[in-house]
């Protein structure tokens, strides 16, 4: 596995995302995921399963201490009093003391972005979580947490995948030190169903996926979280550490880059 490190976090540059997976599916899914090797968990208030992730923590045995951990506070619960009640009652759900990553999940602007910052920050000194962070965040809205907030975060979690440049998120987060987590890595099939990526793969024996998540987690200080119930996806998805991309094929991925979102950013 490859480790962003990074603020003195060290996250596995491979983990699960959760979205839509919910009761025994979740756990089954998290549970064979931390077996296949997987240590970091993307979940989310949102998503309604923290109490499954939470039980397939511990019915793994992994030690607490080897995961990453990441939840979101919903765009309702923005307000002071509500980020810090809820991300209580998160730990609750995940049946942890502290997660790693708290991010806001998406900038709602149903509390002032300060307020909401400076609760998370407040969370992290009282030991809540490792870490603070953002999700779907532009350039000037980085900007206005980093610089005029003065906001010490760790990430931007944003949909990033082959046919969707993410140039001008990548050079902010560069230029303020942080990490990003790419969410929908594999543009929920999009990805799988491109010609031109399952060529490349089949250069290495790979999928499309794989070299997609590859090409991902190559770039400096990127992380991507695939979502899989399956156990055939989620061994492929962490089966990408055994070959190497060339040059001309990374820049061939380089060259799909568009417009094409998967999430409607107007959510
Ligand atoms: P995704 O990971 O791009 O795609 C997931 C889909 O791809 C599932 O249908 C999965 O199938 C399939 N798949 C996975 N690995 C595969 C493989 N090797 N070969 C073929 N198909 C494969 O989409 P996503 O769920 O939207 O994004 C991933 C995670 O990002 C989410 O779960 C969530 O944690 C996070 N996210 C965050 C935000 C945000 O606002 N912060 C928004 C969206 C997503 P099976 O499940 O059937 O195996």
């Amino acid at each position: 596995m490859k480790h962003i490190e990074i603020k003195g976090a060290k996250v596995p540059a491979l983990g699960l995302g959760t979205w839509q997976l919910t009761g025994r599916t979740c756990s089954e899914a998290v549970r064979q995921a931390l077996e296949l090797g997987y240590r970091h968990i993307d979940t989310a208030q949102m998503y309604g399963n923290e109490t499954e992730v939470g039980r397939a923590l511990r019915d793994s045995g992994v030690p607490r201490g080897e995961i990453f951990l990441t939840t979101k506070l919903a765009p309702g619960n923005l307000s002071a009093a509500l980020a810090r009640h809820t991300a209580e009652e998160s730990l609750k759900r995940l049946g942890v003391e502290q997660v790693d990553l708290l991010l806001i999940h998406w900038p709602s602007g149903e509390a002032p972005l300060g307020e909401t910052l400076e609760a998370l920050a407040k969370l992290r000194e009282r030991g809540k979580t490792r870490f603070i962070g953002v999700s779907n965040f532009n350039v000037k809205l980085l900007k206005e947490a980093v610089e005029t907030l003065g906001a010490d975060l760790l990430c931007d979690q944003v949909e990033y995948h082959p046919f969707l440049s993410q140039r001008a998120v990548m050079a902010a987060l560069k230029h303020h030190g942080l990490m990003l987590t790419a969410y929908t890595p594999l543009g929920r099939g999009h990805v799988q169903r491109n010609p031109e990526l399952a060529e490349i793969g089949r250069k290495y024996g790979k999928s499309a996926a794989q070299v997609t998540l590859r090409w991902l987690i190559d770039q400096e200080n990127v992380a991507a979280i695939p979502k899989a119930a399956s156990r055939a996806h989620a061994a492929a998805n962490i089966d990408i550490f055994d070959f190497t991309l060339a040059d001309e094929d990374r820049a061939a991925i380089d060259a799909m880059r568009g417009n094409l979102r998967v999430v409607d950013p107007g959510w």
